[in-house]
């Protein structure tokens, strides 16, 4: 039995990826892979429609506000944000809290002004910036909801004059969040959601068509919305499976039940890594993601036998990345609490073999 806190392609229950592998050569008896049927068929029809009745019910998204399953991932988004809501001559506000958020403002930039209210580069983005104030005149005020990388969370919707943007790629369907309070959310599936391949975009409709601007259709939402997600062929595949797992979620209780565990699971990993004294976490305890938990070794010349022992107890993906180094454990929602107390039991047992 293998633990996977790999940050992502598409980290899912186990019963989803079975589903999704007998539909790939049968998909609901039609005697077809649902890689061919077609997605103006009937039987697609309905699986893009619930969906995005899936995604309305367990978000509770309001009406008013539209849900896409567009492609090219949230990379996409850091353009088509600025180039649908910041008005020529316009400007934008950013946070900057990591690697993901100097995308979304390095893209910005190119499209108008973009103003950088506040960043925690200085201290290698280990924590949230605090007190900044979002200017009245902005157009948008844009923020990374959680930093996969340097592993910090933004668990309270920002105060701002102007409409909210959250890049909430990882995590998406993780906590209650209120959608109300939002202008645009966008995320790339390959968290919480689904396979690779689809980014889901939730948008208030009022905002759009406001720029004066002309777009190439394929990058303005509105004729996504106007065809139902299915302006160019939609990526099916990522859709259904996709589908098959705010299934998962719904059965299991949904976001509230959801964010209980994923509240433990944190608790249950950050506690221990406070408690082993050979390891240290590296975001700012208050700013603690609860989906990517980034640590490191006190003794850098623990962390390859670390690793190996938690290999060899089937513990794998914890690598963390090249800009933190050390570990990083992404707890996403299909990961079990018994992967989080297997993590736990590793580590006590390597604290045991350097006493
Ligand atoms: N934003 C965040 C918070 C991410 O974690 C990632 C990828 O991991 C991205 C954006 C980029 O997403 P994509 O690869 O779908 O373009």
């Amino acid at each position: 039995m293998k633990h996977n806190f790999g940050a992502g392609p598409c980290i899912l229950p186990q019963e989803v990826f079975e589903e999704a592998a007998r539909a790939v050569v049968n998909f609901n008896d039609t005697g077809l892979s649902i890689l061919e049927i077609s997605h103006r068929s009937k039987e697609f029809e309905a699986v893009m429609a619930e969906t995005e009745r899936l995604v309305r019910e367990l978000l509770a998204v309001p009406h008013g506000h539209s849900i896409l399953f567009l492609q090219g991932g949230a990379s996409t988004q850091f353009a088509m944000v600025p180039m649908n809501l910041l008005p020529p001559g316009g400007k934008a506000a950013y946070l900057d809290t990591g690697t993901w958020a100097s995308k979304a403002i390095k893209e910005a930039k190119k499209i108008g002004d973009v103003s950088v209210v506040a960043s925690s580069s200085d201290a290698n983005y280990t924590y949230i910036p605090k007190g900044y104030e979002v200017p009245g005149d902005a157009a948008y005020f844009h923020y990374t909801s959680n930093n996969t990388i340097f592993g910090t969370e933004v668990f309270e919707t920002p105060q701002s004059p102007v409409p909210v943007v959250s890049d909430m790629s990882s995590d998406i369907l993780s906590r209650r969040i209120n959608v109300a309070d939002f202008g645009l959310i966008y995320a790339g599936a390959q968290k919480n959601m689904g396979p690779a391949g689809v980014t889901l975009v939730i948008v208030k409709d009022e905002l759009l068509g406001k720029t004066g601007r002309t777009l190439p259709a394929i990058f303005d939402y509105q004729p996504h919305i106007a065809a139902g997600s299915m302006y160019n062929t939609p990526p099916v595949f990522s859709i259904y499976v996709s589908m098959l797992n705010l299934r998962w979620l719904k059965a299991k209780g949904g976001v509230d039940v959801i964010e209980q565990e994923n509240i433990i699971k944190a608790r249950t990993l950050y506690d221990e890594i406070d408690r082993n004294p050979l390891f240290r976490g590296t975001a700012a305890p208050e700013d603690r993601s609860r989906m990517n938990v980034t640590f490191v070794t006190e003794n850098k010349e623990h962390e390859a036998p670390f690793l190996e022992l938690a290999k060899e107890r089937g513990l794998v993906g914890l690598k963390g990345h090249r800009s933190v180094g050390g570990f990083r454990a992404s707890i996403y929602n299909a990961l079990s609490i018994t992967g989080v107390n297997a993590l736990v039991d590793a580590m006590q047992e390597f604290e045991e073999q350097n006493k």
